[in-house]
């Protein structure tokens, strides 16, 4: 007599090499697809630990939606009764984090370079109505080859807002978080903004400008806008760069400058042969 079929699990199409990092509810394997040996990711989401399953269909439906070169690849997705399965892109030169510190900054041509791409990807983002809501260097990967290949990661905070509609709940994290979310007013895509900003401070000089041991001293810098850019570290920082992020880290986010201000700012639309474009 024949056996029954058993029912096929993701791990008959795929096999599991290691573990390539851990976030808050989710680990992250490196796995080869059985079929082609292509090697990809695969996030796995607890179900019992995600109480939050609406923040999980949020980053399927947002990753889905996505054709970016900037932002991660969703392939597919498995789920079985415990576990959400995510098979993704796999991007090879870890976190740009790790990045920053094995380097100590960025020179200034790479760090416009991968500001460019990454302010691309939001952008693309912003004109779907999508706002990340967690940039940090930890949730950018970047290629092995490359300073400035950057893929965006982690929808698990982002949201699709309705334009003019402002979202209320207190997500981010601190030292990227923008004022107007401490504050409680409400917020929209301006947040990402404000995170790029950060971004590119820590980039130029390998420190964020907003920091402090103590968590509400830190949050009361932010909601001043209190951050300077101090002798030595930024004396070699071109005077378009500073001005850039002056006009980013602007606390009413009405002031800020949106996506098209800041490709038009000189520091990004200067004609500049190290600029990393697409052909
Ligand atoms: P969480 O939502 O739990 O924070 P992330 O999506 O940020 O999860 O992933 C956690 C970590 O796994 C990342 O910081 C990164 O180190 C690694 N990672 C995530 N996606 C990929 C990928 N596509 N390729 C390589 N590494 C990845
Ligand atoms: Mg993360």
């Amino acid at each position: 007599m024949a056996e029954p079929r058993k029912k096929k699990t993701i791990h008959d199409y795929y096999k599991v090499q290691k573990e390539l990092g851990k976030g808050t509810f989710a680990i992250v394997n490196l796995a080869t697809r059985v079929a082609d040996d292509q090697d990809v990711a695969i996030k796995v989401i607890d179900k019992r630990k995600c109480k939050d399953t609406a923040a999980l269909r949020n980053e399927v439906s947002c990753l889905k939606a996505c054709q970016h070169r900037n932002i991660i690849r969703l392939h597919e997705l498995f789920e079985s009764k415990s576990k959400v399965y995510l098979v993704m892109e796999l991007v090879k030169g870890g976190e740009l984090f790790d990045r920053i510190v094995k380097l100590g900054k960025y020179s200034e041509a790479d760090a416009r370079g991968l500001f460019y791409n990454l302010a691309d990807a939001i952008g693309y983002l912003h004109e779907r109505s999508i706002v990340h809501r967690d940039l940090k260097p930890e949730n950018l990967l970047v290629a092995e080859e490359s300073n400035v290949d950057v893929k965006l990661a982690d929808f698990g905070l982002s949201i699709v807002v309705d334009d003019g509609e402002t979202l209320f709940t207190c997500a981010g994290t601190p030292g990227y978080v923008a004022p107007e979310v401490l504050a409680h007013h409400g917020y929209g895509k301006e947040v990402d903004i404000w995170a790029l900003g950060v971004i590119l401070y820590i980039l130029l000089v390998g420190f964020p400008p907003f920091y402090d041991q103590d968590m509400s001293a830190l949050f009361k810098k932010i909601m001043r806008g209190d951050y300077s850019m101090p002798s030595p570290h930024w004396d070699c920082i071109s005077d378009d760069a500073k001005d850039l992020i002056k006009k980013i880290l602007v606390v009413n986010p009405k002031d800020r400058l949106d996506i098209a201000g800041i490709m038009n700012h000189p520091w990004l639309s200067e004609e500049l042969p190290s600029l990393h474009l697409e052909s």
